[in-house]
């Protein structure tokens, strides 16, 4: 080993913040603090800095919880783990060796490269000619491997900055997309089924902070949906600073619109009274929009007359990030992100409460607002909100009630 001092370090390069112009630093700032907030409880002191455009993070915790950690955090292209070590020739050299003895020990290796990127200007190497030192000193303590610069099994990556001096040789993906918060804040309304936690994500990654609300069908229904909307609140606040889960009990007021004739417009019109209540209940949240997991034509509520019908209701933009996506592709995203163990879970959804045989597929207005009127709507509304239930996922413990199955149990408990 060289006499430089080394330490492991974590190389995150950022995505779309990078094309940002003048803005760059406030969306910087942004991903720093998300960054941050993910680091939280990681079990030990970190640091972050910026390097132009990449930002290096360390600290006294294993490179792979600052590697997990970080690749949940929305704006990163990606996430490398290295080394650092001081920006001399001789220090840099030595590493980019002792980096590929070391995976030459652990896999075979035939072929390797080098890139350099000289963010120092004082440093006496131009990049290219780094490249051509390090890897010929390479190429002479280890003559077997030879140099591919097309597809290299090894490929030893330097940046060199004004005292440091970052090597990396993995290359994991990060969650590329904007800085949760930069775009603003949003309600998503979150049921227990796939779509909705996986449009949660996806508007996440467009920059919206999420808070959520989930409607059950209490009193008329066990509590299984509030369990699981409350485990996949959790999961997705691992993605952004914390939200808050709202869940209101809705089971009385659909009862309402059902004795008004709702018939065969029930499930459009339990929908319409989710938005009007999310929507008074954003004032309270700062959210700016709605977010739903309706994607379009998946099923007899989700026709676009069925959803103009909703839009009509709602006093903020309801937002459809799934809108285009197959149910296939949804569930396969739900497993990526890790909200498909949750979702699929039994539940007894407020939805399926007095759902009439028939779904229409065909809103009709005036009879809607005819059955609307018919309860009172905004006093139906103000007693919602009246009896809402606010909670923190990930930050305090289960709600009350307990869970009606094992599989849930395990869930709630994070097992
Ligand atoms: P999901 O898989 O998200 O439950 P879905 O395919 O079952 O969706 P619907 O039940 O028609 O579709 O719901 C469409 C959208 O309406 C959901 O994605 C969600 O955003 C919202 N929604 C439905 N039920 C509820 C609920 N009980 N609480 C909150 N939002 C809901
Ligand atoms: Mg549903």
């Amino acid at each position: 080993m060289a006499t430089g001092s080394y330490g492991p370090c974590v190389l995150l390069k950022h995505g779309e913040v990078f094309l940002k112009g003048r803005n760059r630093d406030r969306f910087v700032d942004r991903l720093h603090d998300n960054l941050r907030v993910a680091l939280r409880g990681v079990g030990g002191s970190t640091w972050i800095k910026s390097v132009g455009s990449i930002t290096v993070l360390g600290g006294e915790v294993p490179v792979d919880a600052l590697v997990e950690r970080a690749r949940r955090v929305v704006g990163f292209t990606s996430v490398e783990p290295g080394i650092r070590v001081p920006s001399t020739v001789e220090d840099v050299t030595q590493a980019g060796l002792d980096v590929l003895l070391d995976s030459a020990e652990h896999r075979p290796v035939r072929t390797f490269a080098v890139r350099a990127r000289r963010r120092d200007k004082q440093f006496p190497l131009t990049s290219h000619a780094m490249e051509v030192h390090v890897g010929a000193r390479l190429k002479g303590a280890l003559p077997h491997l030879a140099v591919d610069l097309g597809s290299p099994e090894v490929l030893l990556s330097i940046q060199v900055d004004r005292k440091e001096s970052y090597l990396t040789w993995t290359r994991l993906p990060g969650l590329t997309g904007l800085p949760v918060g930069s775009s603003g804040r949003a309600l998503v309304l979150l049921s227990g089924g796939y779509d909705s936690p996986v449009a949660a994500h996806r508007a996440m990654r467009r920059g919206l902070a999420c808070d959520f609300v989930h409607f059950n069908g209490a009193p008329y229904t066990n509590p299984s949906s509030v369990y699981k909307a409350y485990a996949l609140a959790r999961e997705l606040n691992r993605y952004q600073p914390p939200g808050h889960l709202h869940v209101i009990a809705l089971g009385k007021a659909q009862k309402q619109l059902a004795v008004a004739g709702a018939g065969r417009l029930q499930v459009v019109a339990q929908r319409r009274l989710m938005v009007r209540t999310a929507s008074a209940l954003a004032a309270r949240t700062g959210a700016e929009a709605l977010v739903t997991g309706d994607s379009l034509g998946q099923v007899a509520s989700q026709t676009l007359a069925n959803m103009t019908a909703v839009d009509e209701a709602a006093s903020l933009p309801v937002l459809r990030p799934l809108l285009g996506w197959d149910k296939q592709e949804i569930i396969d995203e739900a497993h990526t992100i890790g909200t498909a163990d949750v979702s699929v879970l039994p539940d007894e959804d407020c939805c399926q409460l007095l759902a009439p045989p028939r779904v229409s597929t065909r809103a009709n207005l005036p009879r809607l607002r005819a059955v609307e009127k018919r309860i009172d709507v905004d006093d139906v509304i103000e007693t919602l909100l009246d009896h809402v239930q606010v909670m923190l996922p990930g930050d305090d413990v289960p709600p009350a009630p307990a869970p009606v199955c094992r599989a849930q149990k395990e869930v709630m408990s994070g097992a």
